[in-house]
């Protein structure tokens, strides 16, 4: 018997820059509402299944690419992705 509560989930359909495919990607993007956790935010590779955090990108709905997002960096003011902590020009560490 089938108790799951229902919950609301927004799936949108795009491309982005998969980091394990290393090129672009048709990809999914769930974003479960309703819970109390982050857990049902994710963008799904199409092309390899790999998830990335949903929070890591923005869904551009003008291209219908998710833009990764990108922190500057204080020091040398590199754009890097969202999901590192140091940056990748000089390597200096956020944290
Ligand atoms: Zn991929
Ligand atoms: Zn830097």
């Amino acid at each position: 018997m089938l108790t799951r509560k229902k919950r609301r989930t927004d799936v949108i359909q795009g491309r982005f820059s998969c980091p394990h495919c290393e090129s672009e990607q048709p990809c999914t993007r769930f974003v479960q509402l309703g819970g109390n956790q982050h857990e049902g935010d994710f963008v799904v590779c199409a092309t390899c299944g790999g998830r990335q955090r949903g929070e890591d990108y923005r869904y551009n709905a003008a291209t219908g690419i998710f833009d990764p997002v990108l922190w500057d960096c204080p020091y040398c003011k590199a754009l890097n992705p969202n999901n590192t902590y140091w940056c990748r020009s000089c390597h200096k560490s956020l944290v």
